[in-house]
């Protein structure tokens, strides 16, 4: 995989546009909302968190949404063009009756037509099986970075709890959604464990999250990668997503966390290196996102469309590849 990375920028491209129109249609871009459910006061300390109630950053605690609010959300995202609505709650791990609420959440915003994503931590085996029974479709749970450099990052879970929560996940039959972070002064090293490991999960995640380093003041790595000077430099990024579509051919690639502060050449490289998804809306759980008509003028200028959601049951673990996210493309 290094070799990958090590490749001429043209050729590495060429791969990954192969790799992509051999398994997806180029023009088509799969739209996600993500609205935070339950914002701030967690108790992790992940290094680049605006929502680790131990870092002054500006972000108050709050409760849990209540459901109605969070469906008024889901009919906009619905209306301005979302397949997928994701809820995100900042918790180490739900509390069973946590879920519960989470699990109306979910069955009210299937019930509008929407594919239903979540992310609320640490999941038990019964309680993965509990989201999965209320009808969720993916849980996010990102591996952040390589299993080398993860320590630098985040200390009270390890890299093995988050590997266990994809274990319970994929053995409810819910798809998974688990990418990293990049830009955090890991070294490519790191970047080829990070896309290595996620590639060799026992089936390849649906959705692939790449981040890039959203810098906000009062988290240590804003801090650290102001003084490092460790921004990284766009190309690289690029070649990441490159190397998650090669690596993973039947995954939704999703540029996340990080497009507000990137330019649109950068943007448009990644989506000509496979990247197939995007978050749409003018925020990203706390941290901003460009608004929904900057995404559609871009999309219209690159001659990209939405794609059409359609769900297939997740593969257990040792059951093989996903036939996940066919399109209705141009054309189709
Ligand atoms: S990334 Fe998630 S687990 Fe880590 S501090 Fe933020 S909300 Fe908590």
């Amino acid at each position: 995989m290094r070799a990958l990375f090590d490749l001429p920028f043209p050729e590495l491209m060429f791969r990954a546009q192969s790799v992509h129109r051999d398994n997806f249609d180029p023009t088509a871009v799969q739209i996600s909302t993500l609205l935070s459910i339950k914002t701030g006061g967690c108790p992790e300390d992940c290094a680049y968190c605006p929502q680790a109630a131990r870092y002054d950053t500006g972000v108050r605690a709050e409760k849990l949404m209540a459901i109605e609010a969070v469906l008024a959300e889901a009919r906009a995202a619905k209306s301005a063009g979302a397949s997928r609505f994701c809820m995100g709650a900042a918790w180490r791990s739900p509390k069973d009756r946590e879920v519960d609420s989470v699990c109306d959440m979910v069955e009210a915003v299937k019930a509008l037509g929407l594919e239903t994503c979540a992310t609320l931590g640490m999941l038990t085996a019964e309680q993965a099986q509990r989201l999965k029974t209320s009808g969720l479709d993916y849980y996010n749970h990102n591996l952040d970075t390589s299993p080398e450099c993860y320590e630098e990052i985040i200390t009270p879970r390890t890299y093995q709890d988050r590997l266990d929560t994809l274990d319970h996940v994929r053995q409810a039959g819910i798809h998974v959604c688990c990418g990293g972070i990049v830009g955090m002064g890991e070294t490519r090293e790191d970047r080829v464990g990070m896309i290595a490991t996620l590639a060799s999960l026992p089936v390849h995640p649906e959705s692939v999250p790449i981040n890039m380093l959203v810098r906000v003041a009062g988290t240590p790595l804003a801090e650290q990668v102001t003084q490092d000077s460790a921004t990284l430099d766009p190309i690289e990024f690029v070649r990441t997503v490159a190397v998650a579509r090669v690596c993973m051919p039947r995954s939704m690639v999703r540029l996340s966390a990080g497009r507000e502060d990137m330019s649109e050449e950068t943007q448009a490289l990644c989506f000509l290196a496979g990247a197939n998804s995007i978050f749409y809306g003018p925020k990203l759980l706390t941290t901003p996102n460009p608004g929904r008509d900057r995404d559609r003028e871009l999309m219209e200028r690159l001659g990209l469309s939405p794609m059409e959601p359609t769900i297939h049951p997740a593969p257990r673990s040792g059951e093989g590849g996903p036939p996940e996210g066919r399109w209705k493309g141009r054309g189709q």
